[in-house]
């Protein structure tokens, strides 16, 4: 064992852990859990656990399902909710890489394997990759059987206090969750919308960040479902109010601790490294949609007036951009704020997408546009094609005809992500298009 491996053996011990969840994501980002009981921690750590993959979305066919999970022990954490005060002893979590035992190898259907492979592509050229996303939601109640409404028990607007903000000891309860299971917490405010709330976390390695991003999605869900509340990250709740996003910051230190994205020299304080990865993201933006973006409702949530992105452009003032290069107190805080992904997504996946197209763009040495200091909401089409301002796909089929068509974003998810993905999401885009809407219904059914 190493030395992290028999530091997770000693406090499951002092914890009195008896449960150990072994967990990885699917494809679609869902999170997976195998449990054992933890006296087979130090097994799992020398051999892995053994389990069948034929039972996981998109994983691998019937006839080829034996998969490991190799528990990553720097991710022990014990889980709030189950923290051995009340009944019995205590769960903890690890996340785990799956590893194919026909060849040995990580295998190539693992989202955490395909982002392990673009932070790889970076340090090959010398950078490490840090993000910090800001995931938001909300907060719904639920009626006599349970099931969520999409009701707010708060009327808050952004930033607002209490007494208005009924919220908050929720929110308050979720952040020590997710304290307790060793997150810094930087902020955490009411959003925009009633019911909707943020809670940004510090920056962190881009895989670590990923965790974090699965990890607080399930601690939100089961703290306020404590509280009777169901929360959400659905991008777009409800139609004609701000959707939630997940903006996305990311910069690249050299291995010296240098922030690569920063240049004193320059206007925008952003350094030649930092233009190229912004104009490789724009670039690929399209194809990224897909992976960031990934379900039809996303698109709901990406349209003109409710700060969410529509146009492929960058800025260094205003929020309609797709990307935003954020005021930096420090030549470390230097970043760029990718403003379209949404908390719908696998973060695992998105991340590796971003990350590909960015070092892309370094690689070829791409030049950035000037920023668009105007809001481009209210610019007509003809001034956006003065400017060369291009849209993002307006919907699910588009997303994922552009995916299919970026040789660059297709193998940033390898082959088999690749080809799963596409298969789940035409048929995803394929079922919804059939439907007939309500709003149709309101719409014609009188009337024709
Ligand atoms: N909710 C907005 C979105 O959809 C963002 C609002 C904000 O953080 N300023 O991206
Ligand atoms: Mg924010
Ligand atoms: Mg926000
Ligand atoms: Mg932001």
């Amino acid at each position: 064992l190493t030395a992290t491996e028999q530091d997770v053996i000693d406090e499951i011990d002092e914890k009195n852990v008896d449960f150990l969840r072994l967990q990885f994501t699917d494809i679609l980002g869902t999170v997976k859990n195998v449990s054992v009981p933890a006296t087979q921690a130090e097994k799992a750590f020398t051999e892995g656990i053994y389990f069948d993959g034929s039972s996981i979305d998109g994983f691998v066919r019937i006839q080829e399902s034996d998969m490991r999970l190799d528990p990553d022990p720097e991710t022990f954490a014990v889980l709030p909710w189950r923290n051995g005060d009340s009944d019995g002893g205590a769960a903890a979590r690890l996340i785990c890489d799956v590893i194919d035992t026909s060849t040995g190898e990580p295998f190539s259907g693992d989202p955490r394997g395909v982002l392990k492979d673009a932070i790889a592509r970076a340090e090959e050229m010398g950078y490490n990759v840090n993000m910090a996303p800001e995931p938001e939601f909300f907060l719904f109640e639920e009626d006599e059987e349970g099931r969520a409404t999409t009701k707010t028990n708060d009327a808050g607007g952004y930033f607002d206090l209490a007494p208005k903000d009924l919220a908050s000891d929720v929110r308050r309860d979720i952040i020590y969750g997710l304290e307790s299971m060793g997150f810094d917490i930087e902020a955490s405010h009411h959003e925009v919308a009633e019911g909707q709330h943020e809670i940004n976390f510090t920056y962190d390695d881009a895989l670590s960040t990923a965790d974090n991003v699965a990890t607080f999605r399930s601690v939100v869900r089961a703290i306020a479902a404590e509280h009777d509340l169901h929360a959400t990250f659905m991008p777009k709740p409800i139609a004609r109010i701000n959707g939630s996003g997940m903006h996305t910051h990311i910069s690249l230190f050299t291995e010296d601790g240098e922030n690569a994205f920063h240049d004193d020299d320059d206007e925008f304080n952003l350094s030649d490294t930092a233009k190229s990865f912004l104009a490789g993201v724009l670039e690929h933006a399209p194809a990224i949609t897909a992976i960031a973006n990934p379900t039809v409702n996303s698109y709901k949530r990406l349209v003109p007036g409710y700060e969410a992105p529509v146009y492929v452009a960058w800025s260094d003032r205003n929020r309609s951009a797709l990307i935003r290069k954020p005021a930096a107190r420090v030549p470390a805080a230097s970043r760029i704020e990718l403003r379209s992904p949404d908390p719908s997504c696998n973060p695992y996946l998105a991340f590796a997408a971003m990350i590909h197209a960015g070092l892309e763009g370094i690689e070829e040495e791409m030049e950035s546009d000037d920023p668009v200091r105007e809001n481009i909401y209210e610019f007509d089409e003809a001034k956006r094609e003065e400017y060369g301002i291009t849209t993002l796909p307006s919907n699910l089929g588009e997303a994922v005809e552009a995916f299919e068509n970026d040789e660059t974003i297709k193998s940033a998810m390898g082959e088999h992500v690749a080809e799963k993905f596409v298969e789940a999401k035409s048929q995803e885009f394929g079922e919804y298009i059939v439907e007939v809407s309500d709003w149709e219904i309101d719409r014609y059914l009188e009337k024709f």
